[in-house]
């Protein structure tokens, strides 16, 4: 029961998701990985670092749904299980590809019980769903943030598909953010700002936190929608998930559409001048009082202890 799984990229280099996605799929079976890109070369290498991956395939193309359509279509029969994180890629190809081979997908799991059983969560992550599939394939997408990354070290071959992707798609423009702070969805150390923080001058005080730390940068919707912090910072049921080993929240209330974003999150840390507030209650542990006097003690704490390592 061999697996494909399509490679998560941008800009020439391997996304970290990729690797958690195999790890997540390993005990199903062999794990063949497709990567579709114009310069797949340095990123099938990448690929083929990955302990558990058996065979790289690269195409030359674009991941958008109506080109891969066609390829993946034609490599899904040779497959079992035909997975994708439920990142961008994932939610647009994976779809399509479902329709197009008549099957139901199951989509954003976060644990694999066995062969045909899924977890995955409902109603903004307020209950969990156990998925029995009984189709004959099966076509999931996986919340990379809940599971580990495979290892490296390993040396996987990597062989070239001649199916064309057939491009109808045409990309007209990209529009970037640069951020030299790690990926939101996968980072280890996440900081988030509320509307607390009062307008995007203080919004700085989130990132001078997050980089002393190392950390990715989060934001609640009230805070994006205020224009405080950009909208791909945003976490909840409509934003990113994520699931770092440390949550650090501040001047956030701790709504249920932020919740659905912080499950995965193995310790969180709030901060907070209300010590009613949701988020209070669910923290490993909870600072009570004003963000504007707790946050650049924690910096200057942490600059202190930086000059003295
Ligand atoms: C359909 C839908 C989807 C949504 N999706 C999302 C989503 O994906 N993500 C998301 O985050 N929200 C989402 N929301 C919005 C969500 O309901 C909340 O409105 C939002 O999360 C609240 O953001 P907040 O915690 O920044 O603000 P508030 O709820 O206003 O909380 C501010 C907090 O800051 C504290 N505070 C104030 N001043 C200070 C200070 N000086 N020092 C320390 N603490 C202070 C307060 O005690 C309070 O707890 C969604 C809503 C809907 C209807």
């Amino acid at each position: 029961m061999s697996t494909l799984v399509i490679a998560d990229h941008d800009l020439g280099v391997l996304s970290p998701a990729t690797a958690r996605v195999v790890h997540a799929v390993a005990e199903l079976g062999p794990v063949e990985v497709l990567v579709i890109a114009d310069d797949a070369a340095a990123i099938a290498q990448s690929v083929a670092a990955i302990a558990g991956v058996t065979k790289v395939l690269t195409a030359s193309g674009n991941s958008v749904a109506d080109s891969a359509e066609a390829l993946l279509s034609t490599l899904a029969v040779r497959y079992h299980y035909v997975v994708a994180s439920a990142g961008s890629v994932g939610k647009d190809v994976m779809p399509r590809l479902s329709a197009k081979l008549d099957l139901m997908p199951v989509t954003d799991v976060i644990e694999i019980l066995g062969p045909n059983r899924f977890v995955r969560p409902i109603y903004a992550g307020n209950a969990l769903q156990t998925v029995t599939d009984n189709q004959p394939k099966h076509i999931l997408t996986i919340r990379a943030s809940a599971f580990r990354p495979a290892a490296g070290g390993n040396n996987a071959p990597i062989e070239t598909i001649d199916t064309p992707v057939i491009s109808t798609a045409k990309l007209i423009a990209q529009h970037r953010t640069e951020s030299d702070t790690p990926d939101l969805a996968t980072a280890q150390i996440v900081v988030g700002g509320g509307v607390a923080l009062g307008s995007a001058e203080n919004f700085k005080l989130i990132e001078q936190l997050a980089k002393k730390l190392g950390a990715a940068i989060g934001a609640t919707r009230a805070a994006v929608d205020a224009g405080y912090a950009p909208n791909d910072w945003q976490v909840g049921q409509t934003g990113k998930i994520i699931a770092p080993d440390l949550y650090i929240a501040i001047g956030i209330s701790g709504a249920l559409q932020h919740l659905a974003g912080i499950q995965g999150a193995k310790k969180i840390i709030a901060i907070n001048s209300d010590p009613e507030a949701a988020l209070v209650k669910l923290a490993d542990v909870a600072l009570i009082g004003d963000l504007f006097e707790i946050i650049p003690q924690l910096i200057a704490e942490l600059e202190k202890a930086s000059v003295h390592r």
